[in-house]
């Protein structure tokens, strides 16, 4: 588990003020990747006590915009945040029970996919959503969907 002077580190790395909201909720995501907004507002509470919903939104906010925390949103799915940025990966999303995973860049430097026509633009990142069964799900038998198929 990363020290609280490195998650300092990584904020002053990215000119942002170091604050006891913005390590506290660095850490939360650093902890728990792809935890949804309630989850990120749980663990940041029992790190730093009580913090209002606003406050932690607000920090979520300014660690996206600085690119310390990538925010992820798989259709039907709540906004999901990590602190793994920088090297586009992708995701592979359960449609059973929601459950998400890191998977690598497929092959390579990002993007790691040409598109096969570019329409002219410059493109530097693809973003890659994987649906299918966890193994839970695919052990428990037939899945009761919560995440609707694109
Ligand atoms: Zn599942
Ligand atoms: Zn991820």
């Amino acid at each position: 588990m990363e020290t609280t002077a490195g998650v300092e580190r990584r904020l002053r790395d990215a000119s942002l003020r170091v604050t006891r909201p913005r390590v506290a909720v660095l850490e939360a995501v650093t902890a728990h990747p792809h935890a949804d907004t309630e989850s990120v507002i749980r663990h940041t509470r029992a790190r730093l006590g009580e913090v209002s919903h606003q406050a932690v939104y607000d920090v979520l906010r300014a660690l996206t915009a600085a690119g310390l925390v990538r925010r992820i949103q798989p259709t039907g799915s709540l906004a999901r945040y990590e602190a793994r940025v920088g090297d586009n990966h992708h995701h592979v999303v359960c449609r059973g029970c929601g459950a998400i995973a890191d998977v690598d860049c497929a092959v390579g430097d990002a993007p790691c996919l040409h598109a096969s026509q570019d329409h002219g633009f410059v493109i530097d990142e693809a973003e890659v959503v994987y649906w299918g069964t966890c193994p839970r799900c695919a052990t428990a038998g037939p899945p009761r969907s919560t995440v609707p198929t694109p």
